[in-house]
């Protein structure tokens, strides 16, 4: 990743702010994106300590005029953009379907899915301008490949964003821009913190990795850099699951 330039979106806090800081030890310039101000700056902080250069861009990428305005912005601050981690996303209320209310599914939609199309639109735009090349990685979940009772709004976002992956790749791969989503398990973030507030959701999503414990935001952003590098140079329309055996089976008591 030296001297490319990479834009990572939910930058500050959990998986983003760790792909932002690994992003930097592998070379790149790193554009943190977000709606919290002091939480991002405090990821440009670990950029810089982790010895890069990094800045902090402020958008919601559920607004069309913001995420426009932060790929321009970031393509005139570092000159280009070569990676694009398209990571911010809510739970939004984990409720059934017949209780869930018309606010929280748009909500939900409109940052989990519209966010990466609109991210996706204004970031191949900006490949493009630059002549080709490049790399993107959404932000999928293991709920993007199978139900989970009471999430229907997140399943449903994260479905969309592997089909969203895929015509992405497909439309782009000639122009060399490669799209890969990643699809993790129950990953230790303030996201997971507060949807084990319940311990009964906590023993029963641990059991569910047979791997004996949750994943660390580094561990996915060890795959996150990869698959924008050029070591994964042969990786278009993915869906990359890293989630302790949690897709394996059904995990057995012993
Ligand atoms: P997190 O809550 O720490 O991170 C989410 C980030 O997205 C936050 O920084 C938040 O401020 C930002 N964000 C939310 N809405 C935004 C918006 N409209 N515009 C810009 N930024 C916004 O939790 P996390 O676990 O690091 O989540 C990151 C991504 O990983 C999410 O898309 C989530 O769905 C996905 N994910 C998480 C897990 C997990 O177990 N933690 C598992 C699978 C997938």
């Amino acid at each position: 990743m030296e001297g490319k330039v990479a834009l990572v979106t939910g930058g500050t806090s959990g998986i983003g702010r760790d792909t932002a800081i690994l992003f930097a030890k592998a070379g790149a310039k790193v554009v943190v994106a977000g709606r919290r101000e002091a939480e991002g700056q405090e990821t440009v902080e670990l950029v810089r300590a982790a010895g890069g250069d990094g800045l902090f861009l402020k958008a919601d990428v559920s607004k069309a005029s913001e995420v426009e305005a932060l790929i321009k912005n970031a393509a005139e601050r570092f000159g280009r953009l070569d990676a694009a981690f398209n990571n911010a996303g809510i739970e939004g209320v984990w409720a059934p379907i017949i209780r869930q209310t018309e606010e929280d599914w748009d909500r939900t939609i409109d940052i989990n899915l519209k966010g990466v199309w609109l991210c996706l639109k204004y970031e191949i735009r900006q490949m493009l301008k630059q002549g080709g090349g490049g790399a993107i990685v959404n932000m999928a979940s293991i709920i993007g490949l199978i139900g989970s009772a009471g999430v229907a709004a997140y399943s449903a976002s994260k479905h969309g964003v592997i089909g969203l992956t895929k015509t992405a790749a497909l439309e782009n791969a000639k122009s060399g821009i490669r799209i890969n989503a990643v699809c993790p398990g129950f990953i230790e973030t303030p996201m997971a913190d507060r949807i084990f507030r319940a311990p009964a959701a906590h023993k029963y999503f641990l059991s569910c990795h047979p791997i004996g414990r949750f994943g660390k935001p580094t561990e996915i952003a060890e795959a996150v850099v990869w698959m924008c590098s050029d070591r994964a140079s042969f990786m278009t329309g993915q869906s990359l699951v890293l989630d302790g055996g949690f897709l394996a089976g059904p995990n057995s008591p012993g």
